[in-house]
């Protein structure tokens, strides 16, 4: 089964960084599959788990938003932040839940609301990939 290079990056470090069969990302207009040879494309991602396929296994990771780019020689994910399933502190994201759900439910503006939202969705995106 031919294969290519998926990396995932964000500011702070490279999460990923392996040979894969097929990567499963939510773009903006939804669900997309990438196999080998693809066309290049740059788009961007929602906070949504990444599912890897590997010839023998899946692996997802939580990419909490950032942008796909096909490229020729390999297909790069750069995101704000990623965590691979057993770096995700579960503690941590259920507080983070817990914050962000106290946040909407009070008196806000526009832009607390926003973040709350975000906050939000990066929590409940890396307590799903932890979930399995
Ligand atoms: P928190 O409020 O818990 O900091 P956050 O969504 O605001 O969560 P980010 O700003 O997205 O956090 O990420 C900051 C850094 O912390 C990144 O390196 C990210 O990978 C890491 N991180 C955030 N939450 C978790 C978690 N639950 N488990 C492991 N790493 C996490």
């Amino acid at each position: 089964m031919s294969s290519f290079l998926l990396e995932i990056v964000t500011p702070e470090r490279k999460v990923y960084a392996e040979d894969v069969n097929m990567v499963i990302v939510k773009g903006s207009e939804g669900e997309m599959g990438i196999l080998p040879n693809h066309i290049p494309m740059v788009t961007p991602l929602k906070i949504a788990p990444v599912t890897i396929k590997l010839k023998n296994a899946e692996e997802k990771i939580a990419v909490n938003g950032g942008f796909l780019e096909i490229r020729k020689d390999k297909v790069v994910i750069l995101a704000e932040s990623a965590e691979r399933q057993a770096d995700i502190d579960l503690a941590r994201a259920e507080a983070a839940k817990q914050r962000a759900e106290q946040l909407m439910s009070g008196r806000k503006d526009d832009y607390d609301q926003v973040r709350a939202e975000l906050a939000l969705q990066r929590a409940l995106n890396r307590i799903a990939v932890k979930q399995g």
